[in-house]
């Protein structure tokens, strides 16, 4: 087993970090934790988009790159590293565009792979429903046919970047009669279309990342189906894979365990570096074990993918480790900052810039969200064990 880079991928690594660095230095961003969901910035996506770097292992016939999925998780890795506010193109980068390579009509690649590539267009992931999260095939959103388009109404919960679609990555039920996992089908639709109406979410940490999007008789073109209808369960399990299976799942809160390491350095307590207090030693080590434990699980899922097969319970069983990690974490980090590391960023006594009490909150959500940890760990004890389906 070799776990060295190559000299080629370390030069990028270099790259990758040396743009990164640059911009901050420009001040088109400060690090901050969940910037690959939460930091929205079309002006950063561009830049990345001139790169040449989203797309990078999409195929050259489509516009991309033509490389392997580990230089893409190289660059993945040093996004997450630095806390760039990457989630305008993180989502299409990672599945949706590949997706649309994979089941899209040449029509649909015509129109949106060249402007994912430019980081023009933002496409949110509509799935989940009030009444459908784990057992997505219980999608009630309908899209009934009507000529030449469909009628869609419904409602979606927890849609990514709602406020910033141009797009919608949508999951409808379009046979009413077949078992429900067969009725499915994907569409991908304007969201400026006439009857959908988006209320953003509020979260824990008080973002609005994600939204509510109601569908009221919304008129689309057939023409807007992506892969076979009535197979789109089918899809989004393959989609779903590739969702749970990068760096973003161990690395999301990174900014916060880089600037926990600068405060124990710089911090004395009762006279003394924390730095040097047995407890803390103890727990910051324990906690960069399980964080390379957590790289290696999820480089593990990049040479699967690279190998051409779909990471199923490899990603199931990195997600289910990995968002522990992040979890633990935020734990640590608030045990060692004390009652200080409860405030918020907006807080002038807030250390290590808010992003202790930012991961506590969010870091929650994070075994939920791309399939809970429950779930996760059913996947991995029948795929990965052989035991019976639950
Ligand atoms: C921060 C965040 C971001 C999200 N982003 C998106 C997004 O971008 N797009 C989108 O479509 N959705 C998104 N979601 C929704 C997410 O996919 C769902 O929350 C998730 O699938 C769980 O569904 P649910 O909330 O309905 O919980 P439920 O499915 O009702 O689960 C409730 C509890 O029951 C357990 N459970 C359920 N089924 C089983 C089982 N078979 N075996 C054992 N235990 C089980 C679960 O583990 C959980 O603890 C997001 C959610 C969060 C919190």
């Amino acid at each position: 087993m070799d776990f060295e880079f190559t000299e080629e991928q370390e030069k990028f690594r270099r790259e990758v970090s040396q743009f990164l660095e640059e911009e901050i230095r420009r001040g088109t961003f400060a690090p901050r934790c969940d910037g690959w969901m939460q930091g929205f910035s079309p002006e950063f996506t561009r830049k990345v988009a001139a790169k040449g770097w989203i797309g990078l292992t999409w195929p050259k016939e489509y516009g991309g790159q033509g490389r392997n999925n580990i230089d893409r998780f190289i660059l993945t890795e040093e996004m997450l590293r630095y806390g760039a506010p990457a989630a305008y193109h993180w989502f299409t980068d990672r599945q949706i565009g590949r997706s649309v390579i994979h089941f899209g009509t040449d029509e649909q690649k015509r129109e949106l792979l060249p402007r994912i590539l430019k980081g023009e267009i933002y496409i949110g992931l509509g799935m989940s429903e009030p009444g459908a999260g784990s057992d997505l095939a219980s999608v009630q959103t309908r899209a009934v046919e009507d000529g030449d388009d469909f009628v869609i109404d419904g409602q979606k919960i927890w849609t990514s970047g709602a406020q910033y679609m141009d797009y919608v990555y949508l999951v409808v039920r379009t046979d009413f009669e077949a078992p429900k996992h067969r009725g499915i089908s994907e569409l991908i639709i304007r969201a400026d279309s006439p009857g959908i109406t988006i209320r953003p979410i509020i979260d824990i940490t008080g973002t609005e990342a994600w939204g509510e999007v109601f569908y009221d008789s919304v008129r689309v073109p057939k023409t807007c189906l992506i892969g076979e209808k009535n197979r789109g369960f089918y899809q989004i399990l393959n989609q779903l894979d590739y969702e749970r299976s990068g760096l973003e799942r161990l690395m999301g809160n990174y900014p916060l365990f880089d600037a926990l390491i600068k405060f124990v350095k710089e911090t004395r307590r009762n006279g003394k570096p924390l730095a040097e207090e047995p407890l803390i030693r103890n727990k910051l080590a324990q906690l960069q074990v399980e964080f390379e434990v957590g790289r290696l699980l999820t480089y593990r899922v990049c040479l699967v993918i690279e190998e051409g097969r779909a990471p199923n319970w490899e990603a199931a069983m990195a997600k289910a480790y990995c968002t522990t990690f992040e979890q633990r974490l935020a734990d640590t980090a608030t045990e060692i900052l004390g009652l200080y590391g409860q405030l918020a960023a907006e807080s002038k006594w807030a250390p290590v810039f808010g992003m202790a009490a930012h991961s506590y909150l969010a870091s929650k959500g994070y075994s939920l969200q791309a399939g809970t940890t429950e779930v996760l760990r059913n996947i991995v004890a029948s795929r990965g064990l052989g035991l019976p389906q639950d």
